[in-house]
């Protein structure tokens, strides 16, 4: 009887399951570049312009971070803080719940601009490990900008961000961990014919107008 019942229950109520199943497989852009090369700038204006969805690693983490009752929240704070890349674990699991949460509430959702990741060789083991076959990755999108650049554009953010990092020590500890582990990762990429690279020391609408093209081409 109870069988029968959940036989019925289950045919009127398709499973999380098997909703997930008929959904598109996620399209990821990776979104790269030095702290302050105008990432989050830039993807809040494809997001305007084109259907895709804004997931910053940095934000999902700080987010986690003022959770109450968050079990990470004091490491993803001192990982912030000295500049250093947070266990990919941590970060993985919140992109991932991010992206099953859109596409559950809107499946025609499944564009996502990855912002901020993968920052490192492990988060690149932890992608593939995980999201390999799950999603697919078009491209990544490099803003290339200057280290001076970068951290000017930062310390004027800091005067109204409230952000722990965006203060000259926080900075250049930043810019070392960018340098050593993240532009090797672009490299990589770039070997495999997946870097879409634009000049981002100019201004946000000359840069933008280079991201139109790309995105234009590439979808
Ligand atoms: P990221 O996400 O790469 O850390 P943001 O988009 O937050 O960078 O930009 C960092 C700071 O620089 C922000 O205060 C932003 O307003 C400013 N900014 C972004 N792009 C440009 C640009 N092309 N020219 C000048 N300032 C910019
Ligand atoms: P951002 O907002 O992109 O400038 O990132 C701010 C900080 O969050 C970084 O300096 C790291 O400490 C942490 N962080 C951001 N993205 C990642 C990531 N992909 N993996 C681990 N830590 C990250």
């Amino acid at each position: 009887m109870i069988g029968r019942l959940f036989g019925v229950a289950s045919q009127r109520v398709p499973s999380l399951l098997y909703r997930v199943s008929l959904m598109m497989k996620p399209q990821v852009v990776f979104v790269l570049g030095g702290p302050g090369a105008g990432k989050g700038t830039q993807c809040s204006r494809i997001v305007e312009g084109y259907g895709y969805t804004h997931l910053s690693a940095g934000d999902l983490l700080r987010e986690e971070r003022a959770r109450e009752g968050s079990e990470f929240g004091q490491l993803i704070a001192n990982y912030i803080k000295e500049g250093k890349i947070v266990p990919v674990e941590i970060t993985i699991n919140l992109l991932r719940k991010a992206m099953e949460e859109t596409m559950q509430k809107d499946e025609k959702k499944f564009r996502f601009l990855i912002d901020g990741f993968p920052r490192n060789e492990d988060n690149l083991q932890g992608w593939n490990s995980s999201m390999e076959g799950k999603a697919d990755v078009k491209f990544v999108l490099f803003f290339d900008c200057g280290n001076e650049v970068c951290i000017n554009r930062c310390l004027e953010r800091g005067k109204s961000s409230g952000r722990t990092d965006d203060n000259r020590e926080s900075l250049e500890k930043r810019i070392q961990t960018y340098l050593q582990s993240t532009r090797p990762i672009i490299d990589l990429y770039e070997k495999l014919g997946k870097v879409r690279t634009v000049d981002a020391s100019r201004s946000v609408d000359e840069v933008f107008a280079d991201v139109k093209i790309i995105l234009d081409k590439e979808g």
